[in-house]
């Protein structure tokens, strides 16, 4: 079926910070780290934490060691004073738009005001607020609540930063009939009004609609209801579980929206879920292809094969090898150590893709078979190249093997902070470039005659596979965050990482170039240059939110490969080999 995602769906800044600041805090310490309170409303998210050693206080510790984290939702200053009176180091992660509700109320309590605040009563971040205002402060959920209201002198009115802008304004006018002359603060985020505007517009586009998010959480209860009001049927769900696929097999159309504490990793196993349910309306040569797709991608064969395929043209345009020759040592060990990684990264994988994850549990006979078959059979044929060439695809095998196991004594480890060598922040993405350039390029191609070309390809596809590798990444960031992995966004940030991979493709485009501008026209580089255009354009598509990791996604960014091979290919049968 089609899935569109809302333009602005699941985690906001402030859940976005407050579950960073906690695993970053967890990765960091050494002691025991606390969330005062559940950090968000999302079971899921709070299991993971739980996994990773955060304990949830409910009550104020009277003695306590180890770092606890004041949530996105803040605390009454109380709380506060004595959680730092425990002794235990505070963390506070309060979003900074509930602080600024909070320094309104401090400020006009000075001046004695009386504040009544729009919300939900026993809301976390409500009974923060009203901890500032106390005891001048009313809490107005229902119009029937106003009836009660009793204020004397002057008042502002606040609101929880999650409630919804129609029942505000309504709750306001009620308020003000009654006690004019209040001072009002629209203190509503712009992340739950752009939510709920994108879920509106999201109707317009859909014929059903899945809200992703805890069943405790305010505002994706709130995206339910606007949506059932536009008329469309809703389904809350959790996690890709929860679907009812058979309700949901008859619409051709279903959009997606998540709570603002709802990871993205969540938000993409819901798509992925989705995106394989046939709907009645769809044709079956469309399930055929998605099923193929599906295989393809799981079983890493449409990966290795893409490798294959640059290994076959680059040895046939090089002259070092037949095509035959260089597409099976590609593709063999692509093959081999794209699987053997995977298992190294299962749990991972349990948060991204528990499709891929079940597929990988099923079929790890089948799989682990092939991979050392194609990997000995991919020797076999490096092995008369010479002992050099040999002895560097042992190593490589070797390497990748044992990259995600512990090989480091346990003295070293201490000494380094790390068991496994994959722990070395953002070495995957390099290593595998690295890698791929040697066995689609060098070790196929062997013995070298002269350095130029060679280098210069292998500087290519090795800028052409961190872009890519690191792409994924930015898909699993979240999850990655989750499980410790050190990679280049874990490390510098989404943003950050599109726009250095954004200057990396520049930068390729125009040294694919050079060599014609200076006179040595290598086709073979310059066809590198589809490739990178490609990859722009799913970086700004991705950018602007118009795609979102999913398989389609993952097939379209391993499509990339083939798009390079096929250039490689034009210009090595239609123009100047070297
Ligand atoms: S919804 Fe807004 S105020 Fe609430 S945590 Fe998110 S960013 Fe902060």
């Amino acid at each position: 079926m089609k899935v569109i995602l809302a333009k602005k769906a699941g985690f906001c800044m402030g859940v976005r910070r407050a579950v960073e600041t906690t695993l970053a805090t967890v990765h960091q310490a050494d002691q025991q780290v606390a969330t005062f309170g559940p950090l968000i409303h999302n079971p899921h998210v709070l299991d993971l934490l739980h996994e990773r050693g955060v304990d949830v206080l409910t009550d104020l510790p009277d003695k306590r060691d180890g770092v606890i984290i004041i949530r996105a939702h803040g605390v009454p200053p109380e709380h506060k004073a004595r959680l730092v009176g425990s002794g235990a180091t505070i963390l506070d992660a309060t979003c900074p738009r509930v602080m600024k509700v909070q320094a309104i109320i401090k400020k006009h309590k000075k001046t004695d005001h009386f504040t009544v605040i729009i919300g939900d009563k026993d809301h976390a971040e409500v009974v923060g607020l009203m901890g500032y205002a106390n005891p001048e402060v009313a809490v107005v959920s229902r119009v029937e609540d106003v009836a009660d209201l009793a204020i004397a002198g002057d008042y502002i009115i606040v609101c929880q930063t999650t409630q919804d802008k129609e029942s505000f304004d309504l709750l306001c006018a009620a308020i003000l009939a009654k006690y004019p002359g209040g001072k009002v603060f629209n203190t509503i985020c712009d992340s739950t009004d752009k939510r709920q505007t994108a879920v509106r517009n999201l109707c317009e586009q859909v014929d059903a609609v899945v809200v992703v998010g805890g069943k405790a959480s305010g505002n994706t209860k709130r995206l339910a209801e606007i949506a059932e009001a536009k008329g469309k049927p809703v389904f809350l769900v959790e996690s890709e579980e929860d679907l009812d696929r058979i309700s949901l097999a008859e619409f051709a159309v279903v959009g997606v929206t998540a709570g603002a504490s709802t990871p993205t990793w969540m938000i993409n196993r819901v798509i992925r879920t989705l995106e394989v349910i046939p709907s009645k309306s769809q044709w079956l040569i469309t399930t055929v292809m998605q099923k193929i797709m599906g295989l393809l991608l799981a079983s890493n064969i449409y990966v290795a094969g893409a490798g294959g395929l640059l290994g076959a043209v680059f040895a046939e345009g090089l002259g070092g090898n037949t095509g035959l020759h260089g597409f099976i040592i590609s593709f063999g060990y692509l093959f081999a150590m794209h699987n053997i990684n995977r298992y190294s990264g299962q749990y991972a994988k349990k948060f991204n893709n528990p499709m891929v994850e079940r597929f990988c549990s099923r079929y790890y006979t089948t799989l682990m078979g092939f991979s050392v078959l194609l990997l000995i059979l991919a020797g076999c044929l490096v092995y008369p190249l010479g002992y050099r060439p040999f002895l560097l695809f042992v190593g490589m095998a070797l390497f990748g093997i044992t990259y995600g196991t512990q090989i480091l004594p346990q003295s070293l480890v201490a000494v380094f902070k790390i068991k496994k060598l994959k722990e070395i922040p953002g070495s995957k993405t390099f290593l595998v470039a690295s890698a791929w350039s040697l066995i689609i390029i060098l070790i196929p191609n062997w013995p070298v005659v002269t350095w130029y070309p060679f280098a210069y390809l292998m500087l290519m596809l090795a800028i052409t596979i961190y872009c890519r590798t690191s792409l994924f990444d930015v898909f699993d960031v979240q999850s990655d965050r989750i499980v410790g992995k050190e990679t280049l966004p874990v490390c510098i940030g989404e943003r950050k990482t599109l726009q250095f991979l954004t200057w990396s493709l520049y930068a390729q485009g125009c040294l694919a170039l050079l060599p014609s501008i200076v006179g040595q026209g290598q086709m073979m580089i310059l066809s590198f240059l589809p490739f990178t255009g490609y990859l722009l354009v799913l970086i700004t598509l991705y950018k602007s939110g118009k795609l979102v990791a999913s398989p389609r996604l993952e097939f379209g960014l391993e499509t990339a490969l083939y798009v390079l091979a096929l250039g490689q290919f034009i210009a090595f049968y239609s123009f100047t080999s070297f």
